[in-house]
């Protein structure tokens, strides 16, 4: 706290990785005296700086940006970039922090890192968000290098906004390179990137209902946000045969009973991405219910899916949820549940999986658009769906390893935090004093 004045959500995420990695460490003679937990949660770097540009009506306007480069001991830095009114340094430093064991998770050779700005693309132009994302990189391209630190999107970066990022890279340094991920299909984007964080939450819940001798098959699904990653755990719901209930964005969500089919997530689709337009829409639109300024978690379910941003889920949530049935809770956003709500899950022995295990699809699959990128080639829709199947799996078993508990309940976040850290913390081990 004294070292992090003002880093609540850092504080946050670093105490919960702690809390499972410090008997681990003790217990392991390697570790000792290496100071490894000190180091790990030390960035690398952290870059800030200046992002000046012009409004539409030709005024000066000024953001705060950053890259936090938290950990290269496995890989180049890689992390979204995150453009909300939210942002500081330590909301980056909370979810670069997550990105190292997310990324280890993987199995792939990518380190950690996160960046953005406090920059709101809602209600401005293409315009305005243009200037603003050259003004961006113009820069943040001295930091990053498809070698050194790939970003990618998060909140408020969608396939615009790498467009732009990527437009103005390739006029400053004239390479056309893998230095960001997320990109469009016809200019080096991976086939199955936008689907995979959502798909890949799916294929997580799928294993852990398997562990129970259970699937999606006509589950009662509750989803919070209406973005890329809700967009498409629903879509993924519905083919699997689940009813997705709700929906939402940050003034509040709707209840669909009768569930949201493909027809209608067409729809929401549409709204979101190319209208910019609210959930309440919806509502009107298909008779249901909305209630604004709420969030979904009081509607009963088997499964509940957090979506949208950190702790959107609280202790009261979390008892809701356990009261309404609700069996399995898998995050698809960062830290959407808080502490004490992950407590309510533990007691309740209601399955709970942390957002760096079962959201870890979509940089599962960046790493993939790397591999791409590096050989100039793309692979198929079904390759790349194929190999994102294949992670989800292994990273349920990484969490298994670590996290069944004596009496058969498996502890995710635990075995996620100790699968994750090992091999980073190993690679640290063996360059030395890093
Ligand atoms: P989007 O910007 O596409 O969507 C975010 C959604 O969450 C929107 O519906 C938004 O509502 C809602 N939201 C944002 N902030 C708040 C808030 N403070 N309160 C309530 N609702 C809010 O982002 P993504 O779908 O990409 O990201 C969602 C989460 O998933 C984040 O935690 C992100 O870090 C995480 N994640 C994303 C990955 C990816 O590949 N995109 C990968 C791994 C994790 P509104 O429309 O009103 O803005």
């Amino acid at each position: 706290k004294v070292r992090n004045p003002g880093e609540p959500e850092f504080l946050q995420a670093v105490t919960e990785v702690a809390t499972s990695i410090i008997p681990y460490i003790e217990s392991e003679p390697r570790y000792r005296n290496s100071r490894i937990l000190e180091r790990i949660v030390e960035p690398e770097r952290v870059v800030m700086f200046r992002v000046p540009w012009l409004d539409d009506k030709g005024e000066i306007q000024v953001n705060r940006g950053f890259r936090v480069q938290m950990n290269s001991a496995i890989g180049p830095y890689k992390g979204g970039l995150r453009f909300h009114p939210s942002v500081n340094l330590g909301v980056l430093k909370f979810l670069a922090f997550e990105q190292i064991f997310k990324n280890s998770l993987t199995g792939l050779p990518m380190g950690a890192g996160k960046g953005g700005s406090d920059f709101d693309p809602k209600g401005k132009s293409d315009n305005e968000v243009m200037k603003f994302c050259q003004s961006f990189m113009t820069e943040l391209y001295r930091h990053v290098g498809a070698d050194t630190d790939i970003p990618a999107g998060d909140i408020g970066v969608g396939g615009r906004e790498i467009g732009y990022l990527f437009g103005q890279y390739k006029r400053i340094t004239g390479a056309f390179n893998g230095v960001l991920t997320g990109k469009g299909n016809e200019w080096g984007g991976s086939l199955i990137r936008p689907e995979a964080t959502g798909y890949g939450l799916v294929y997580f819940v799928e294993e852990m209902l398997r562990t129970r001798e259970e699937s999606l098959l006509g589950k009662k699904v509750t989803i919070s946000g209406s973005g890329n990653v809700a967009q498409f755990a629903a879509e993924k719901c519905i083919e699997k045969g689940a009813k997705v209930l709700t929906i939402s964005d940050s003034e509040g969500f709707i209840y669909d009973p009768a569930g949201i089919d493909k027809e209608k997530l067409e729809y929401i689709k549409d709204l979101k991405n190319n209208t910019r337009g609210r959930i309440k829409k919806y509502a009107a639109k298909y008779h249901c219910e909305y209630f604004p300024g709420e969030r979904p978690w009081k509607i009963k379910c088997d499964i509940a899916l957090p979506n949208a941003t950190q702790n959107e889920l609280d202790v009261n949530d979390a008892r809701a949820l356990v009261k309404g049935g609700c069996s399995c809770v898998a995050e698809g956003a960062n830290m959407p549940c808080t502490p004490e709500a992950v407590a309510v899950f533990n007691k309740a022995q209601v399955f709970y999986a942390p957002g760096k295990a079962a959201n870890a699809g979509g940089v599962a699959v960046s790493g993939l658009e790397m591999s791409q990128n590096s050989q100039r080639y793309s692979w198929t829709r079904t390759k790349v769906d194929n190999k994102l199947k294949e992670i989800m799996h292994e990273i349920h078993a990484c969490c298994l390893k670590y996290g069944r508990m004596a009496d058969g309940h498996v502890n995710y976040e635990q075995g996620a935090n100790i699968s994750g850290f090992v091999k980073v913390a190993d690679a640290m081990l063996a360059q030395g004093v890093v």
